[in-house]
């Protein structure tokens, strides 16, 4: 009847540890909204038990976050019970509207908005932008041993930020593919097969030469690492970016930023030093309350914001509530954590938008500490 691993949910002690950790059980306060709840929805309706409303916002409310996860006594994985329990009910055609018109879009366009336009796009309006013009575009496409994987997120909605980093990146060599589309997380995270959208991006790896793909989306990122084939490297931007730090020229700013961990970057692939390697380098840090393997989540992932915007909102605004008083700003290094944060009224940015105000080029301008702080301010 189904291909789910039923013996992980049934190691599921029913303790009710991940009920004091769960941020959406925290916000919702329903049982059916926190992990245990979730696992009991996920053996009910693999058992054979009718698939419902009920069961459809109790599986599609989870964000992913994994922090669950992190304290079950008796290590069991609720994320991947939630994910194979929404690959289950979307085979027998249960999936929130929402969801499944991502999938349509993405099926038909390649990226999660349904646009039409290209995907690269930025690249061309960086041009005129940014002093340093990138040394490779589609007219000089060529073998790599970096490719950056730029995510749909940054393609079509930062489109600035894709330019800096691209910038930043093809200094060191780091090349594009030539026809990247969606990576496949936000399907795969919503219950739907993206074999088609795997097998394009590995072929363009393939094609690129590169042995290492250099992601700047914590979604993306993680996909790439657990989705497709072992025979490349894969690197967030962090990681890159701290193993250069003498060589990008950063200067100093006097300002002090915090640190959002994404769920995806930092609790579930453990990526917590390389950012704060890269932020300590610039300006100073001071961390959130809840941060790296206990930070909560932006409320964004999981298709939480697709499906349930209000909810991820009130996801979002909870995690403000744990930026330290001062700082001035929330850096992070995923788009989807910049976006759901800034929607919440947090002053969020991408960890490439302080490098790039931090890069010597920019002391041309000569700001002043205001004008660097207004300058993150208005990213
Ligand atoms: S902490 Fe683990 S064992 Fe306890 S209820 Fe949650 S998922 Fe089940
Ligand atoms: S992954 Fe996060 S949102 Fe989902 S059940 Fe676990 S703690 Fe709750």
């Amino acid at each position: 009847m189904t291909n789910v691993d039923l013996s992980a949910i049934n190691r599921c002690i029913r303790c009710g540890t991940c009920r004091s950790v769960c941020p959406v059980f925290q916000e919702v306060g329903w049982e059916s909204a926190g992990a245990r709840g979730r696992i009991l929805t996920a053996k009910g309706i693999i058992e054979g038990r009718k698939i419902d409303s009920s069961a459809l916002q109790s599986l599609s409310t989870c964000t992913t976050c994994g922090v669950c996860s992190e304290i079950c006594p008796a290590g069991i994985d609720p994320v991947g019970a939630v994910e194979e329990a929404r690959g289950f009910m979307s085979n027998q055609g249960f999936a929130l509207p929402a969801h499944s018109l991502l999938k349509e879009k993405v099926r038909a366009t390649g990226n999660t908005f349904g646009d039409l336009g290209s995907r690269q796009g930025w690249l061309h309006s960086s041009l005129s932008q940014f002093k340093q013009q990138p040394r490779q575009g589609p007219s000089t496409w060529r073998k790599v041993d970096y490719v950056y994987f730029v995510g749909c997120l940054e393609s079509y909605r930062y489109p600035e930020t894709s330019a800096k980093t691209f910038n930043l990146l093809n200094r060191f060599g780091v090349g594009l593919l030539e026809d990247e589309r969606c990576c496949g997380s936000p399907l795969i995270r919503t219950g739907f097969d993206a074999t088609e959208l795997i097998d394009h991006n590995l072929k363009q790896i393939n094609v690129s030469g590169a042995h290492s793909v250099i992601a700047s989306c914590a979604g993306c990122y993680a996909t790439l690492k657990k989705y497709y084939s072992a025979d490349f490297e894969v690197l967030s931007i962090s990681e890159f970016l701290a193993g250069k730090i003498p060589d990008i020229g950063l200067n100093a700013l006097d300002m002090t930023v915090t640190y959002h961990d994404p769920c995806h970057l930092g609790r579930c692939n453990k990526i917590y030093d390389p950012p704060r390697k890269v932020i300590k380098a610039i300006c100073d840090l001071e961390e959130m309350k809840a941060r790296r393997g206990r930070s909560r989540c932006c409320g964004g992932g999981g298709g939480v914001r697709a499906g349930h915007k209000d909810l991820s909102m009130d996801l979002a605004r909870r995690r403000l509530g744990d930026v330290p008083e001062g700082v001035d700003c929330i850096v992070t290094s995923c788009p989807l954590c910049v976006r759901n944060l800034r929607d919440a009224g947090g002053k969020a940015v991408d960890l490439i938008d302080l490098v790039d105000v931090a890069l010597k080029s920019i002391l041309d301008l000569k700001p002043s500490n205001k004008g660097e702080r207004a300058l993150l301010r208005h990213l």
